[in-house]
């Protein structure tokens, strides 16, 4: 318990963690407004009684004294005078609301309206709600005039979005957890470190594999957890998946384990394909992976001779400059077995963030209107055209990786960023510093002061989940609600009031005109229900989905077409979105960062059980600190023995881009030449180290593969 007081109010919401989307009962104390802690509820969909650590322990971070509570604006704003020149924003001052929304609203029209919408950037936020995440999509496009919005999807999952779209014709998870954890035959884990970044999916899978004797191979260059429980681990070199697939899909075909008549009915470009898969023969592919042959065989063999088998990935297989290509070439594998379609089988990329599902589906995103309806379509941008009363851009907008540069090379002047923390989270946090720093005007929406304030003029004190309602969609697609439980802290405000306030304002400035008459010109809601109506009216696959019947107990899976829509707890059945789905030859290119003299080994990246991203609301929880307090580097025993490790506990980690220094743990989770490390801490992130080299499709950064040199460090 956090707080004095015995609990006399019970509200039942999701968890802001991880995209699992658990459920549970907050214990409140209505007098004192605080949460006294965290209870299971039975009736939770996906989790029943479970929680992890972090969902229930890891709330106290919501009544943390560095909370802020007042708005904040830079002295050289209330006194009207123009930015210090080198870069340097000066003094904060509290300020109330109108002061503060007045300068944010005054800052971005004087933007848009000098150098042009597309001279503002948009920041929305995977930890906010649906509603919230429509309305920044609906700030950006319709009273900016942008295109220009996007969130840390594009640093997670942008590469399975695009590559699934190209394959399927959509990109979310096809299958729903229970589903893999009950029915699948095998379940095949890639580059995803399930027990500890999605531990209640990760519980379900080892009681698979305990309880029915599912099996289970892991494909990871480390020994995570769950490799314990494999039935087979293939340990491939970072940056080698997709040699590592082509190798298992070639003795597949070679031993005709593959479903003839699924392709034949429902894939095209197979030919094309079967073609591309001669060159990977299982030689060449262990001497690319370092996976020995024989496991290559018994991997194929367990794929090719059990259905359905489930697979299962995240950032390992998507933060790579051939992101994009690695995911199709999974999406080839299910359909050269025929597992789409199917209870246990699917492609099942689980999201990180508790709403990022939801980020997306809501148009946080530059290329697409909420429900993925491109702005590049006539017949999408006609009908937001008449929603919004408003004229919008055509052209796709710029992606966070593109948004930042562009911000340092003075063509973004101004940005307005909601609950993200760019210099923790992106890559190469030396020149994003640089990048922010070099903007006209930064406002930022949070609700602790980030590594990121350091660089906004003023700064908005949004609310915790705990302060608000709305919905979050989770990795399966499953929209559920989230309840307010206490009162907002100090002057803190609900996100989506900023976000309407904000937008009230800007609507009557300079020389953007909405039509008012338009049937969702406005900007009135009362309340969150009617933000989730506006987009079930406008956004297809959330069409049959309101407040009301989440609040009746339904639990619903997108697509819900209509009011009397059960909802798709599966995708793809019978027909592929696109209709056939596409087989894609693709090609093992290396990592775009190879070890070398200078910075002879290969640093991967992550995150661990007891933090969260960059660490704002984790630090901020006594009972995870006190198990995890530092950043730590995984080091092999070899290594740490090479560079003269001796018994000291510090290291030096260095790239082309920054160094660090971070304790080491001695471990054989990592092999001899690669070491691992976080990104929770700002004392030694690993994003100091990391380089911003994108797949040229989705444009995610490749996270996990950079050179770096390791030495052991004396204070
Ligand atoms: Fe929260 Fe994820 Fe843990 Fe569930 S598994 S309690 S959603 S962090």
């Amino acid at each position: 318990s956090v707080g004095a007081g015995a609990p006399d109010k019970v509200v039942t919401t999701t968890c802001s963690y991880c995209g699992v989307g658990c459920q549970f009962d907050f214990q409140v104390n209505t007098k004192t407004n605080r949460i006294l802690r965290v209870t299971s509820n039975p009736q939770a969909p996906v989790n029943g009684m479970h929680l992890c650590v972090k969902g229930r322990y890891g709330y106290d971070y919501i009544h943390h004294p560095d909370r802020l509570l007042k708005p904040r604006v830079r002295e050289y704003l209330l006194k009207g005078e123009k930015r210090p020149a080198n870069g340097e924003r000066g003094p904060w001052v509290e300020v109330d609301w109108d002061t503060a929304l007045e300068i944010v609203a005054r800052k971005l029209v004087e933007a848009r309206d000098t150098y042009g919408p597309d001279s503002v950037g948009i920041l929305t936020s995977a930890k906010c709600t649906n509603e919230e995440n429509y309305l920044m999509n609906k700030l950006a496009r319709q009273v900016i005039g942008t295109n220009n919005i996007d969130h840390c999807a594009r640093l997670c999952h942008s590469s399975t979005v695009a590559g699934l779209a190209l394959a399927y014709g959509s990109g979310a998870m096809s299958n729903s957890m229970k589903d893999v954890a009950e029915k699948a035959a095998v379940i095949f884990i890639i580059g995803s470190n399930t027990t500890e970044q999605h531990p209640v999916f990760g519980a379900m899978i080892r009681q698979a594999v305990l309880k029915r004797g599912a099996k289970l191979i892991v494909a990871d260059p480390r020994k995570i957890d769950i490799t314990e429980f494999a039935t087979l681990h293939l340990q491939q070199r970072p940056g080698t998946d997709i040699a590592l697939l082509n190798g298992l899909m070639h003795i597949i075909v070679q031993n005709g384990w593959q479903d003839e008549a699924f392709i034949a009915e429902r894939t095209e470009n197979y030919e094309a394909f079967l073609e591309n898969l001669q060159d990977y023969t299982p030689e060449k592919v262990s001497a690319i992976t370092g996976v020995p042959v024989e496991r290559l065989y018994q991997a194929a063999e367990i794929m090719g001779k059990n259905r359905p088998m489930a697979v299962i990935w995240a950032m390992g297989i998507t933060q790579h400059i051939v992101g994009v290509q690695n995911v199709l070439t999974l999406a080839n594998l299910q359909m050269l077995l025929g597992n789409m379609g199917v209870p246990g089988g699917g492609v099942n990329p689980l999201r990180g963030q508790n709403n990022v599902q939801g980020a997306c589906d809501m148009g946080g995103l530059p290329d697409v209107y909420p429900g993925y309806q491109r702005v590049t379509t006539e017949e999408a941008r006609l009908k937001f055209e008449q929603a919004w009363g408003v004229a919008l851009p055509d052209k796709v907008g710029l992606t966070v990786t593109e948004m930042i540069p562009a911000a340092g090379e003075g063509k973004i002047k101004a940005m307005y960023i909601l609950g993200e923390n760019p210099v923790m989270s992106d890559p190469d946090s030396n020149h994003v510093r640089h990048c922010l720093q070099t903007l006209d005007f930064l406002a930022l929406q949070e609700i602790f002061p980030s590594e990121t304030s350091a660089y906004a003029d003023v700064l908005l004190p949004g609310v915790s989940f705990a302060e608000k309602d709305g919905t979050f969609t989770n990795t399966e697609r499953r929209v559920q609600r989230v309840r307010q439980a206490i009162q907002p802290l100090g002057e803190a405000r609900p996100d989506w009031m900023i976000i309407q306030d904000l937008a009230q304002r800007i609507l009557g400035q300079g020389n953007r005109q909405v039509n008012p008459e338009a049937p969702y010109g406005k900007w009135n809601y009362t309340n969150t229900a009617q933000i989730m109506d506006e987009i079930a009216a406008l956004t297809p696959i959330y069409a049959g989905i309101s407040h009301a019947r989440l609040e009746v107990g339904e639990s619903l899976q997108w697509p819900v077409r209509s009011k009397d829509h059960p909802g798709t707890p599966i995708l793809h059945v019978g027909r592929f979105t696109r209709g056939k789905g596409k087989f894609h030859p693709t090609v093992h290119v290396p990592p775009a960062e190879q070890p070398d003299r200078t910075y002879p080994m290969v640093l991967t990246t992550g995150r661990v059980l007891y933090h969260w991203h960059g660490g704002e609301m984790t630090r901020r929880s006594k009972g995870l600190m006190k198990v995890y307090d530092r950043p730590l580097i995984e080091i092999n025993p070899e290594d740490a023995q090479r560079i003269g490790l001796n018994g000291k506990r510090m290291v030096r980690v260095s790239s082309r881009r920054g160094s660090i220094i971070a304790e080491a743990w001695i471990t054989e989770r990592v092999p001899p030449g690669l070491i691992y490390g976080n990104f929770h801490f700002p004392e030694a992130s690993v994003n100091e180290l990391t380089l911003a080299a994108l797949d040229p499709i989705s444009k995610i950064p490749e996270f996990k593969v950079a050179a770096v040199r390791v030495e052991a460090y004396s204070e």
